[in-house]
């Protein structure tokens, strides 16, 4: 570990969002250890008053809210949008725990994306989540080019987290993001992962839309022959226009 460590107090661990697949995100961390070279959130930094890098500086959020359940009943929720709930710290502090817990009678849709093995730690509360989805989130069978990229649990880790969440009966997701052209590996990675899998979620912001329309059109081929289902979010713009021109 080694990041700068501070205690916070939050009103509420639910935020609404905008993200076109959730209605409220829990974000139990501010900052992310994980570091990767890529990471969308690093704007949060001008939020917290951090002068360290990001990935440095760590912020653990404590509530002394229960959380609010009838506002979750038909809803969906993402664990994490600009942290990841399962960073290193979260062996030492078990935020995500603590919230998991409390989430285990709600009645709503969650989703946990993580790049981290320690996911598997939880595994118990998980089977007790009846509509959950977990997500690895791995962009390249190759180590070397993923240590080069993030601090997050190895490519070998995260297929075994895969696996043993699969084998507990946790409806499984790989989440394939970023893509990098002409990198990322998409076939080797689904043909490595599809029988423990159940779902494919694809994500990425680009303007080159040729290149995405081209992908998208060999996805589809290769997923209806191999009968994998999956879901195609490239044009993640489009689909948020969708949500707020349909809740007006
Ligand atoms: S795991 Fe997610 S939030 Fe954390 S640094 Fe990587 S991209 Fe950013």
């Amino acid at each position: 570990m080694g990041a700068i460590e501070k205690k916070i107090l939050t009103k509420d661990y639910l935020t609404k969002s905008n993200l076109p697949a959730s209605d409220y995100v829990v974000n139990p961390y501010v900052g992310c250890p994980h570091a990767c070279k890529y990471c969308y959130a690093r704007f949060m930094k001008r939020f917290t008053g951090h002068t360290e890098a990001w990935g440095d500086f760590i912020d653990i959020k404590y509530s002394n809210k229960p959380i609010n359940l009838k506002k979750l009943k038909g809803k969906s929720l993402f664990l994490s949008s600009v942290t990841d709930c399962y960073n290193p710290y979260e062996s030492k502090y078990g935020i995500t725990r603590n919230i998991l817990e409390q989430l285990v009678d709600a009645d709503c849709r969650i989703t946990i994306s993580t790049k981290s093995d320690l996911v598997v730690r939880d595994i118990d509360i998980l089977k007790r989540l009846p509509q959950l989805k977990v997500a690895l989130s791995l962009n390249t069978l190759d180590e070397q080019f993923r240590s080069d990229m993030d601090k997050g649990s190895t490519v070998l880790q995260r297929l075994k987290a895969i696996e043993q969440l699969h084998e507990a009966g946790i409806y499984t997701v790989l989440f394939m993001s970023p893509i990098f052209p002409y990198i990322t590996e998409w076939q080797k990675i689904m043909e490595t992962t599809k029988n423990i899998v159940d779902e494919y979620s694809e994500i990425y912001i680009h303007k080159d839309n040729a290149y995405w329309a081209d992908l998208a059109k060999t996805l589809h081929e290769y997923c209806e022959k191999a009968q994998l289902n999956y879901v195609n979010f490239f044009y993640h713009d489009e689909l948020v226009r969708q949500k707020v021109n349909k809740n007006g």
